[in-house]
């Protein structure tokens, strides 16, 4: 019930208007209470009963009796009347029935005093009183009234409470207002974003617009960012089964004809069986090689794939694959130029680099006419050893070169058609191979000149910890 934002705003506020208006009131209450204003009718009004009685006493014929006289006037100015001798005895006192008073101070001046004459009698009453001289005596007449009451004050309910009733009313539906505003401001994008957030991906999510206070618009650029990488991955995903399906679906449909041949006796002679049965059996070996690259993308994705971390010479590793790829240069008729520096050893997985530089050259051999060269460089960098893979070939066309290393992209896809066409996955696992170990992959090419793929490898990867996230983007 109290759970929205709008509510617990308001709530929030009215408490806090609430508890200032109380601790104000208070506060006045308390001050008021002490001070002399409060009483201030009845002050004025024992002082004018002073008067008159004082005036009137003056006035008094020589035979009147002056205590039967007072009585009197006492009871029609409502008020108590004593008389005090001047060492403060009591000489009269109009309610002399009533209980008696302690010693009451005579040098208290009612007349707006910094301290409210009072007096007890001896049951505890408190009393106001205000004194004056008798003419022609030394006594002094003492004007009492009972002390009000503060549940009879007008002044406390009418002058005091009730305006402040007033304002916090007032302040509260203004409160209200403001905490329906703010949390209008905050509650409604979000719920925009709750909204586009359970219909993805039912629906293409539109970005959210940003609006609302800053952590707000905040929150609403990290979901619209989000959304956004969900998306692309998403279409990634899409893009790779539609990929992985046809891939598999062109040697499988080969597979499936010729045994549909060798089958209902079309191919008959053992020459055609011959060709059959070896094309079956290549475009198999092609599709195995394509589920085993897809096996090691998905493990590098899942970050699961195993890398043996050890000391190496990548030096020697690279001579090694240039060593395996020697029958495969003679025969292409390039020639392979090996210039590597003396580097530290650098830690790695050895198996796993020399399938990088082996796709690398081979790529380089499959792309260079004869005649042309492959230029295996290496040197040390800044704690990084960079290999440079160079050809001479034909080169990477520029708007192929941001795709490169993108799983199943061929640059040049239609001219691939040959029994040995390779399903783009070389370059896009050798890219998760240099990430793993901290390092990164990138190229450089120009139409008909050549290109460099240029890999640099830190001497020592970051940690487990990071390769495998890194592995994981
Ligand atoms: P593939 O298995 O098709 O070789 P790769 O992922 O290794 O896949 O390479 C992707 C594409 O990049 C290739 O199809 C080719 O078009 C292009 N490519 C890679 N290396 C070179 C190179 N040295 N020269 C020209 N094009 C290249």
């Amino acid at each position: 019930m109290f759970s929205s934002l709008r509510t617990r705003l308001w709530l929030s506020y009215a408490l806090q208007i609430i508890l200032a208006l109380g601790l104000v009131f208070l506060l006045l209450l308390f001050s008021l209470l002490r001070s002399p204003l409060l009483y201030r009718g009845t002050l004025e009004r024992m002082n004018l009963a002073a008067e008159v009685a004082v005036t009137r006493y003056a006035d008094l014929p020589d035979n009147a009796n002056p205590q039967a006289v007072i009585a009197r006037m006492a009871e029609s100015l409502q008020v108590r009347l004593a008389v005090l001798s001047a060492d403060g005895e009591i000489l009269f006192d109009s309610q002399a029935g009533a209980a008696a008073f302690r010693k009451i101070n005579l040098t208290l001046q009612p007349q707006n005093p910094p301290r409210l004459p009072l007096v007890r009698d001896s049951k505890g009453r408190r009393w106001l009183y205000t004194s004056r001289p008798l003419p022609g005596t030394d006594d002094h007449l003492v004007v009492l009234v009972p002390m009000p009451s503060l549940i009879h004050m007008s002044t406390l309910t009418d002058d005091l409470l009730a305006p402040f009733l007033r304002v916090g009313i007032a302040a509260l539906l203004l409160s209200l207002g403001v905490a329906w505003l703010v949390a209008r401001g905050v509650a409604d994008p979000l719920q925009e974003m709750v909204k586009a957030a359970q219909a993805f991906p039912d629906e293409t999510p539109t970005p959210v617009s940003e609006r609302g206070p800053q952590e707000v618009r905040e929150v609403i650029q990290a979901f619209n960012a989000m959304a956004e990488r969900v998306q692309a991955s998403q279409q990634a995903q899409r893009e790779f089964v539609a990929n992985v399906s046809h891939e598999l679906k062109t040697p499988l449909t080969s597979i499936q004809g010729f045994a549909q041949a060798i089958l209902d006796g079309t191919a008959d002679d053992p020459q055609t069986l011959q060709q059959a049965a070896s094309i079956i059996r290549a475009e198999s070996a092609r599709m195995y090689r394509m589920v085993l690259d897809l096996l090691d993308l998905a493990r590098m994705d899942a970050g699961i794939a195993r890398f043996e971390m050890r000391d190496l010479d990548l030096r020697a590793i690279l001579k090694n694959v240039l060593e395996k790829l020697a029958p495969q240069s003679a025969a292409a008729g390039v020639r392979f130029i090996f210039q590597m520096e003396a580097v530290p050893p650098l830690r790695g997985d050895g198996d796993r680099l020399s399938q990088v530089f082996t796709n690398l050259i081979e790529n380089a051999l499959k792309h260079t006419p004869a005649g042309g060269a492959v230029t295996i460089a290496g040197q040390l960098q800044d704690g990084f050893v960079q290999v440079t893979v160079q050809d001479t070939g034909e080169g990477i066309p520029p708007e192929a070169l941001p795709h490169i290393f993108e799983r199943f992209y061929r640059a040049d896809a239609a001219r691939q058609g040959g029994e040995r066409q390779a399903a783009g996955l070389g370059l896009a696992i050798a890219h998760d191979i240099v990430r793993a170990h901290g390092g990164k992959i990138s190229v450089q090419s120009a139409v008909g000149q050549g290109s460099t793929f240029i890999v640099h490898l830190p001497l020592a990867p970051p940690d487990a910890t990071t390769l495998i996230s890194k592995s994981k983007r």
